[in-house]
C-alpha cells in the first residue's frame, strides 16, 4: 500500500480520508465520455462498470503551521474524516489553517459540526472570487451546503478570504485554477528545492490525464475548467510536478507522466 505522508522538501504532506462517493455510471458523470474509453481503465471501473470517487484531504505542516485542504463531504456515506485523522496522528484542535479550494459540498463538509467549528483553533480561508459567486443570493439559495458549512464561518468571524499568489506560509502558495467553480484555487508547495501541487478539483479521474477533454457534469464554467485542465496538466507534466489529487484512488500522490505517446496518473 502506498504511503500516506510524503515530505516536499521541509513540508510533511499527510493524506487523509473522508469517505468515497456512491457509484456513478462513468458516461453520466462525464457526458463527454464513452464506456469505450473507460475500459481502457480497468482499475477504475469495478465489476459492474461503475466509477467511484474518494473524498481526500490533506494536512500540510509547514513552517510551524498545521494545515488542512478542504474538509470533505461529512455526511455522505460516511464521513470518517476526524477519525482517519486521529488514526494518523493529527489532532483537529491543533489545526491553525482550513484552507478550502474551493465551495462544493465534498470539500466544506466538516467546517463545522452541530454548528460549531469542527477546528475550534483554526482560521478558514477560501478563496475571495470563489466566495463572492457562491453569496450571490440566487446561487446562495440553492446551496444549504453554503449557507450550513460556510456562512456561520462568516458570522463567527472566522473566514478570511484570500486571493491568487497568497502565501500561506513561505512554502505555499495559492494558485487560480477557475472553471470547476468559478474561484477554484490549487496549491504550490515549493521548499528546499522541491514541489508538489495540490490539485483540488482540476481533474477528477486518472482518465482525465489522457482525455484532458472531459468534464465532469459538476464543473459550473465547462470552457473554463476544460482549458484550465489542459493548461495545469500540460504544466505538471512538463515540469514533471508531484501532485496530490483529492478524488484520485487513496492516497491520491503521484505523477502525470508521458508513457509511449499517451499521458497517464503513475501513482507514487
Ligand atoms: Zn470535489
Amino acid at each position: 500500500m502506498a504511503a500516506h505522508k510524503i515530505t516536499v522538501g521541509n513540508v510533511e504532506v499527510v493524506s487523509v480520508l473522508d469517505g468515497y462517493s456512491v457509484k456513478r455510471v462513468p458516461t453520466e458523470t462525464f457526458p463527454d465520455s464513452t464506456m469505450e474509453a473507460w475500459r481502457e481503465f480497468p482499475d477504475i471501473l469495478d465489476e459492474n462498470e461503475l466509477i467511484q470517487s474518494r473524498y481526500g484531504s490533506v494536512v500540510l505542516r509547514s513552517q510551524g503551521k498545521l494545515i488542512i485542504v478542504d474538509t470533505g463531504m461529512q455526511t455522505d456515506p460516511g464521513g470518517m474524516l476526524l477519525d482517519d485523522m486521529k488514526a494518523k496522528g493529527v489532532d483537529r484542535e491543533a489545526v491553525d489553517i482550513v484552507f478550502l479550494t474551493h465551495l462544493h459540498p465534498d470539500h466544506v463538509g466538516w467546517n463545522l459540526t452541530d454548528g460549531r467549528p469542527t477546528f475550534p483553533n483554526a482560521r478558514y480561508l477560501a478563496p475571495r472570487s470563489d466566495y463572492e459567486y457562491w453569496s450571490r443570493p440566487d446561487v446562495l439559495a440553492n446551496a444549504a451546503h453554503v449557507r450550513d458549512q460556510v456562512m456561520p464561518l462568516n458570522d463567527l468571524n472566522l473566514i478570511d478570504l484570500v486571493d491568487d499568489e497568497y502565501k500561506i506560509t513561505d512554502e505555499i502558495t495559492t494558485v487560480s485554477t477557475p472553471g470547476h467553480t468559478p474561484g477554484h484555487f490549487s496549491l504550490i508547495i515549493a521548499s528546499a528545492g522541491e514541489r508538489a501541487f495540490i490539485l483540488g478539483d482540476v481533474a477528477h479521474s486518472p482518465a482525465q490525464a489522457h482525455y484532458t477533454d472531459w468534464n465532469p457534469m459538476f464543473d459550473i464554467q465547462q470552457d473554463i475548467s476544460r482549458s484550465t485542465r489542459h493548461k495545469v496538466l500540460d504544466q505538471l507534466e512538463a515540469e514533471g510536478t508531484l501532485v496530490s489529487s483529492g478524488h484520485f484512488p487513496d492516497p491520491g500522490f503521484g505523477h502525470f507522466v508521458r508513457i509511449e505517446g499517451r499521458r497517464v496518473w503513475k501513482e507514487l
